[in-house]
């Protein structure tokens, strides 16, 4: 199975991103949301992997039972952080003898309260390397991480654009961008990506809108930009919780909408372990 093959010209094609969640309950709850979202055909789900490898095998529990209990296929994301090559090996060969086939590669955040990222001993510096790591020991197919804004530490645009030519030379299959609000952002990063000779698919991470201060936290987190326009309206909403919902979903509509007029309509979809919105939003792109 290869990222690749899921995106065809014109075909609606989407995937879920969810994070392992703290307590059983929150698992069973996740369980749950995802099976009611299985009708919805995505092409897979993916699990991310928790700052400073924190959900190690949280990450690979939750991925396994997702992957056996919901039936659908299953991605797994892992980090360069506190690891070195054979223990990364020894990680992943396990997921290989569960059948898994698809991999986010990443280099992980610096620890909180630091600003550089160090790579540990017989371990990473950027995700570029990890990728090349896994193409020499295995057969996964590899997602990596774009940034139409930049990334946070990249000290401009365009050097940042050629570190993710790196990720692409090195054997990425597909690219997935970090959430973005404003499609300017987007279309500019691809074109910028395509005439330096990436040509895999950038699929646009979507993430909908649901708590002002949750997604103002991310967005700071990640370096990303809520334009002054939505983030009026969802301040002058602070306090109703369905309105903030509804400006998000529509406003992830409205991405969706104006992305397949222009590229195709494929998708990667943050959705904070909730089913509602994503539903609601793939009804209407439907
Ligand atoms: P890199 O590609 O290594 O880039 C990091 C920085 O180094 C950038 O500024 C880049 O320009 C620069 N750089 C890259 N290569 C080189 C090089 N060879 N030489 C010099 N400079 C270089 N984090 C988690 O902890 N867990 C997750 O599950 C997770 N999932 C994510 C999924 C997606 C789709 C995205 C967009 C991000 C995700 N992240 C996750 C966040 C990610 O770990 C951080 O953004 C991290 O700071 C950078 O990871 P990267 O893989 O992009 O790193």
């Amino acid at each position: 199975m290869n990222f690749r093959n899921f995106y065809k010209p014109s075909r609606l094609t989407y995937s879920f991103e969810v994070y392992p969640p703290k307590s059983d309950a929150g698992i069973t709850d996740l369980i749950a949301n995802l099976q009611a979202l299985k009708d919805l055909d995505p092409a897979f789900v993916s699990v991310t992997y928790g700052a400073m490898g924190s959900t190690r095998d949280v990450t690979r529990d939750l991925a396994i039972r997702i992957k056996n209990e919901v039936g659908v296929t299953t991605a797994f994301h892992f980090t360069c952080v506190g690891t070195n090559r054979p223990d990364i090996k020894s990680y992943i060969e396990r997921f290989k003898k569960e059948g898994f086939e698809l991999m986010v590669a990443l280099r992980g955040d610096p620890p909180q309260g630091t600003e550089k990222f160090v790579p540990p001993p017989d371990g990473f510096a950027h995700a570029n390397e990890l990728v090349s790591y896994i193409r020499n020991i295995d057969g996964f197919s590899i997602a990596v991480a774009g940034y139409p804004e930049g990334h946070i530490e990249a000290q401009d645009k365009e050097t940042d654009l050629k570190n993710l030519k790196r990720k692409v030379d090195a054997g990425a299959d597909i690219v997935i961008t970090q959430l973005f609000f404003d499609n300017a952002d987007y279309f500019d990063f691809c074109e910028r990506a395509r005439v330096i000779g990436i040509t895999v698919p950038i699929i646009p991470g979507i993430m909908p809108i649901s708590n002002l201060k949750q997604v103002e936290k991310i967005t700071k987190m990640c370096g990303a930009r809520i334009p002054e326009v939505l983030h009026a309206r969802l301040r002058t909403s602070e306090g109703d919780p369905e309105k903030i919902r509804d400006i998000g979903i529509g406003h992830a509509i409205s991405q969706c909408r104006e992305i397949m007029k222009r590229t195709e309509p494929w998708f990667h979809f943050y959705i904070l372990n909730k089913s509602e919105s994503v539903r609601r939003i793939v009804g209407m792109l439907k």
